[in-house]
């Protein structure tokens, strides 16, 4: 028997209706915290059509305005890998071999050094 193990980033607001792939990371700064959200096309069209009134009647911040939507990078996928494997070989932190990563398992890693140099470069 074959087996395929296939990695894939879910859209982080597919719960109830499935899990589809994410296709971007939209990230939105609000009162000094900035919020990142995985979305499948789907989730990103929606967000995007719900901030419009905000973003046509507000003005960009020029240190910021590169950074409004993150594209994600091969070295962050390699960072999220290298976390992924971190995490999986501590069982406390019960990661999968696809699907989200704990929150607690990022930091965790994050507190060891584990990926940051490619997602903090
Ligand atoms: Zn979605």
């Amino acid at each position: 028997m074959v087996q395929r193990l296939i990695r894939a980033d879910l859209c982080d607001l597919d719960h109830e209706d499935g899990d589809r792939a994410a296709t971007n990371r939209l990230a939105v700064e609000l009162d000094g915290q900035r919020y990142e959200v995985d979305m499948c096309g789907w989730h990103e069209t929606q967000a995007r059509e719900s901030l419009t009134p905000w973003t046509e009647a507000g003005r960009q911040s020029a240190a910021r305005r590169a950074q409004y939507v993150v594209r994600r990078t091969a070295e962050q996928r390699r960072a999220a890998d290298d976390i992924r494997q971190w995490a999986k070989a501590r069982p406390e932190f019960d990661v999968a071999d696809l699907g989200r990563l704990p929150a607690r398992a990022i930091q965790a890693a994050h507190e060891a050094g584990v990926g940051l140099e490619l997602l903090h470069r």
